[in-house]
């Protein structure tokens, strides 16, 4: 019923041509992917090349970040209309190094999941604890207030369309990856969450794991119940390793 969804993150990664020479590499290797739905997310300067390289195939493109206003005097800023020209189909929202490096908190989140659910892109939410959050036991407290401040005053058909990705910040380029059974605990707690806020819909909404996915630990995530895909950093900067982890073996 969830299709599983797996999206290359790939940071400040990547030149223009750079990219370009990614992208083919992953074309070329895709083989059959209807088994899942397949993102990338290259730096700002590469999505409209890459856009065109993609054209024609499933692979989707996604932002790493927007700002909530249209146009403006908002310097080195990135709007919804520009993603959209750009051949954008998804933003990735409140990933944990915008928070830490760059003072996203779960107001400023808030406000791009409205203005992404206003416009014809998917937002992927990304939420998780520090490592001194889990060590104090504060983590299943600490994703509930993320969802909250985050989610606050979505309607049902809001929450249809996002995407959420649990990524554990201690995880996070550390290759400390949460283990199966940890992450699964996490993914239930989130989907109860939802489902107590917003009802039976909940099951239907995608929650991705975040944190040192690669080759070796893909298929063990994936056989979790709860866990519809993943979103991944350092292993999708390789065609190699990400195609590994799209032909994840269920
Ligand atoms: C990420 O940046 O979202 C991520 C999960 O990175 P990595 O796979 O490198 O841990």
């Amino acid at each position: 019923m969830r299709i599983p969804v797996i999206a290359g993150n790939w940071k400040m990664h990547k030149t223009v041509g750079e990219a370009l020479s990614l992208v083919r590499s992953i074309k070329a290797g895709m083989g059959d992917t209807s088994h899942c739905q397949v993102v990338i997310a290259p730096p700002f300067t590469a999505l409209a090349p890459v856009s065109e390289e993609i054209r024609g195939t499933s692979l989707m493109l996604a932002a790493q970040n927007v700002f909530w206003e249209p146009k403006g005097a908002y310097t080195g800023e990135i709007s919804l209309p520009m993603l959209e020209g750009a051949g954008c189909r998804m933003a990735i929202l409140g990933h944990s190094e915008r928070r830490q490096y760059f003072s996203e908190t779960d107001a400023t989140v808030n406000r791009r999941i409205h203005a992404v659910l206003g416009s014809t892109l998917q937002p992927i939410v990304c939420i998780g604890e520090t490592l001194a959050e889990r060590e104090a036991g504060k983590h299943h407290s600490v994703i509930a207030q993320q969802l909250a401040g985050g989610l606050d005053r979505l309607t049902q058909e809001g929450l249809l369309r996002i995407i959420l990705a649990y990524e554990p910040v201690w995880a996070i380029g550390t290759g400390r990856t949460a283990s199966p059974e940890t992450a699964q605990e996490m993914h239930r707690h989130i989907r109860n969450w939802l489902s107590e806020k917003f009802g039976k819909v909940a099951e239907e909404i995608r929650i991705l794991y975040g944190g040192s996915v690669k080759p070796d630990n893909i298929d063990t995530l994936m056989r979790q119940p709860d866990i519809d895909g993943a979103l991944v950093g350092g292993a999708c900067l390789e065609a190699d390793s990400f195609l590994r982890i799209i032909h994840f073996k269920p």
